[in-house]
């Protein structure tokens, strides 16, 4: 998981930059507006920690900009601001969750990992999807697994795609044919049966533990451990 860290107190930054790498975040940091601004665009974050008093914009405004532009990973707002009215207004513009200083870092790693749940891998902005050792980048079209390279279809990308964005629970053959091929009714076809078949000879290959699991009679279903 990639979070980006907007907070210009360098002790806490730090600090937290530290925490969060020991938890098994991969974590870049800004110290103001500008440089997460160009962090944000650059992508791949999963979520955001964004501190509200930064030294050439106010977080709010920062999180509002990045929304325009089309950043969505959920942002975890932090800051001493205690009001309530504070808390409300950050919620309303844009924040996900809101911690106010000094917080506990359990108390952080707690609402991050709720913010992740509630947003990955299901949600359709993430960029960059990992299931053990397989990994889908989104934008460029690439997977991979073990860090080699699959080489896939666009077709068989979209419907690994899907297996990802829903590991762990069975999907079924007309879902697959719903989502991937856009077809709503079950038509007399194998087309889902030939492409799994096709996908699996590509991403469970000798050596690799099959992730790809048939459940009979219902669909298959992408083991996540
Ligand atoms: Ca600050």
């Amino acid at each position: 998981m990639h979070l980006l860290l907007v907070e210009d107190e360098l002790e806490i930054q730090s600090f937290l930059r530290r925490s969060l790498s020991e938890a098994g975040y991969q974590v870049e940091a800004a110290g103001d507006g500008k440089t997460a601004e160009r962090l944000a665009i650059e992508g791949g974050h999963d979520a955001l920690i964004v501190d509200l008093g930064l030294p050439d914009q106010d977080g709010i405004s920062l999180i509002l900009r990045l929304r325009e532009l089309g950043v969505n990973a959920p942002v975890l707002i932090l800051s001493a601001r205690r009001s309530v009215d504070d808390r409300v207004r950050g919620l309303e513009q844009g924040g996900d969750d809101y911690l106010t200083k000094p917080f506990a870092l359990a108390e952080l790693l707690a609402r991050l990992r709720n913010l992740l749940k509630r947003h990955n891998p299901s949600s359709s902005n993430a960029t960059h999807l990992r299931v053990l050792d397989l990994e889908l980048d989104i934008l460029r079209r690439e997977a991979s697994r073990g860090g080699e390279r699959l080489n896939l279809t666009p077709q068989e990308f979209v419907l690994l795609e899907y297996l990802c964005r829903n590991a762990g629970r069975v999907v079924t053959r007309s879902m697959i044919l719903d989502q991937v091929w856009g077809m709503r009714i079950q038509p007399d076809t194998n087309v889902v049966d030939v492409h799994i078949y096709r996908l699996r000879g590509k991403v469970d290959t000798e050596g690799y533990q099959p992730l790809i699991r048939t459940i009979r009679g219902v669909g298959y279903v992408l083991k996540d451990r």
